[in-house]
C-alpha cells in the first residue's frame, strides 16, 4: 500500500518493478537459432553456436580468448584454479556472494580488504596492508561496471608475484582508458546471468590474453579432458550449452540498443532526482564506455530527508523494489563472519558505503514514464518527510543468524 499517495488503494506501480529484469534481444533470432540447434542435434560440448558466441565476445572485448562457461560462479572457480590461487586471497566484501564463495569452495581463505569511498572498488593501500606470506592473489570486482584501479593493482601484483583476477560480472561493455574490460589481469570473468546487462539466461565467460591459460581453462571446464579419451587434470563441468549461447547471440545483436536504453534511463534518473537533498545517482565516467546497468543511489543521511532504509520502505510500498546491494557485506555472511569475526575493524569504508547504497530498477523493462513516477515518489516523500520519519523505522536490521558450525575447510590448510 502506498505510503504517499493516500488516495490510492494500491501501490503506484500495480506490477512490481524489479532491479535487473532481463534485457531480451530479438525473439525471432532466438527462435531461428533454436530451430537450427534442434535440426543439428548438437546441444552442448563446444557446439557451433557457443563457438560463434565466443568469437563475437572476443571481438567485442578485444581480447584473445573469451571462453564461455555455464555461469560466472563456476567461471570464477575455474579462473581461481587455473591461476593456482591458494592460501589467502585479497577480495572486497561489498560484492555478490559468488566472488567470495568461489574462493572458499576452492579451499582458499578470502581476506576482505577495504575500498575507496568514491569508486566503491578495491583501495590499493588497503590491499597492500592485507598481504601476508600466505597471499597468492588479488581478486578485484569492477563494481557497477566501474573499473577497479587496474594498473595500480597490476603493479602491486607484479612487485609481489601475485596473481590478479577480476570479477567483471557487472562490466561487460565497459572500458578503462578506452580499453575494454576483459583484457586486464591474468583473467577476467563476465556473468551473463539473466539479471546482467547482456544475458544468456545463465552463463558467463572467462577472458584472457594468455594462450596457455586459455588451454587450461578449456580443459578444466570440460572435466580435464584433452581430446577424446584422455584426462589430464581435475576438471569440472563448466560448459555453456547451445540454447544459452543462442540467447547470448541475440543479446549481442541488441547490445547497442540495451546501452542506449540504459544510458537514457540513467540520464532520466539523474534529472528526476537532481533536487532531492542528500540523494545522488552515482556518476559514470562519460569518457569511457559504460553499460549503465546499475542505477546506484548514494544516500547521505546528514542531508537526506529520509534514511536509506526509509527510502527503501517508501519505494517498496509503491512496488519499486529497490535493493541494498551488497548489504550487509560478505564479512557479515556465514561462514566468513564466524571465521573472521573482527573483519569489520579493517573495513570502515566498506561498512559506510554498504549503509548508503540503494539500487533502482533500470534496463529495457523500464522507461521514462516509470522514472518520472519514481521521481515523484522521491519528491512527495521529501515533502512529507516528517510524517514518514515518525511512521517508519530508520534502519531495517537483518535478523541475526544463529551461529552455525562452519566447515573447517581452509582452517586446516591455514
Ligand atoms: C552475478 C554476479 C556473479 C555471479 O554470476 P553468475 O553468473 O550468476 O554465477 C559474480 N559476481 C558478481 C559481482 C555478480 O554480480
Amino acid at each position: 500500500m502506498s505510503l504517499l499517495f493516500s488516495d490510492r488503494e494500491s501501490p503506484l506501480f500495480p506490477i512490481p518493478l524489479h532491479v535487473g529484469r532481463p534485457n531480451i534481444g530479438s525473439r525471432e533470432a532466438i527462435h531461428r537459432h533454436i530451430d537450427e540447434i534442434l535440426d543439428r542435434r548438437w546441444l552442448s560440448n563446444e557446439g557451433p553456436v557457443v563457438l560463434e558466441l565466443e568469437r563475437r565476445l572476443a571481438d567485442y572485448v578485444g581480447v584473445k580468448h573469451c571462453l564461455t562457461v555455464c555461469n560466472a560462479t563456476i567461471g570464477l572457480e575455474i579462473a581461481y584454479r587455473v591461476t593456482e590461487l591458494s592460501g589467502e586471497v585479497i577480495v572486497p566484501s561489498n560484492t555478490f556472494a559468488a566472488t567470495v564463495h568461489a574462493l572458499h569452495w576452492q579451499g582458499i581463505k578470502p581476506v576482505f580488504c577495504d575500498i575507496d569511498p568514491m569508486t566503491h572498488n578495491l583501495d590499493v593501500g588497503s590491499v597492500e596492508a592485507c598481504i601476508t606470506d600466505k597471499t597468492t592473489g588479488i581478486v578485484g570486482v569492477h563494481l557497477w561496471g566501474r573499473p577497479c584501479p587496474v594498473h595500480d593493482l597490476q603493479r602491486l601484483a607484479d612487485r609481489l608475484g601475485l596473481k590478479l583476477i577480476f570479477d567483471a560480472a557487472h562490466a561487460f561493455g565497459c572500458s578503462l582508458g578506452g580499453q575494454m574490460i576483459g583484457g586486464f589481469g591474468d583473467a577476467e570473468v563476465f556473468s551473463f546471468h539473466a539479471t546482467k546487462f547482456m544475458n544468456c539466461g545463465e552463463g558467463g565467460a572467462i577472458a584472457t590474453n594468455d594462450d596457455d591459460l586459455a588451454a587450461l581453462i578449456r580443459q578444466t571446464r570440460s572435466f580435464g579432458f584433452q581430446g577424446c579419451d584422455r584426462i589430464v587434470r581435475v576438471g569440472t563441468n563448466g560448459k555453456m550449452n547451445e540454447f544459452s549461447a543462442a540467447v547470448g547471440l541475440s543479446s549481442m545483436d541488441s547490445i547497442d540498443e540495451f546501452i542506449q536504453v540504459n544510458s537514457s534511463n540513467y540520464r532520466g534518473y539523474r534529472e528526476a532526482l537532481a533536487d532531492i537533498p542528500g540523494v545522488e545517482v552515482l556518476a559514470y565516467d562519460e569518457q569511457e564506455r559504460n553499460n549503465f546497468q546499475y542505477i546506484v543511489v548514494d544516500v547521505d543521511e546528514q542531508q537526506s530527508p529520509l534514511t536509506r532504509d526509509q527510502w527503501l520502505q517508501v519505494l517498496h510500498a509503491d512496488n519499486v523494489l529497490a535493493r541494498r546491494y551488497f548489504y550487509p557485506g560478505m564479512h557479515r555472511a556465514e561462514p566468513y563472519q564466524s571465521l573472521d569475526p573482527f573483519a569489520a575493524k579493517r573495513l570502515p569504508v566498506t561498512d559506510a558505503v554498504l549503509r548508503r547504497i540503494l539500487v533502482l530498477p533500470t534496463g529495457t523493462a523500464v522507461g521514462s514514464q516509470e522514472i518520472e513516477l519514481i521521481g515523484k515518489i522521491f519528491q512527495q516523500a521529501t515533502v512529507h518527510a516528517s510524517m514518514l520519519k515518525r511512521q517508519l523505522p530508520s534502519t531495517l536490521v537483518l535478523p541475526t543468524a544463529p551461529l552455525v558450525p562452519v566447515s573447517p575447510g581452509y582452517r586446516k590448510a591455514a
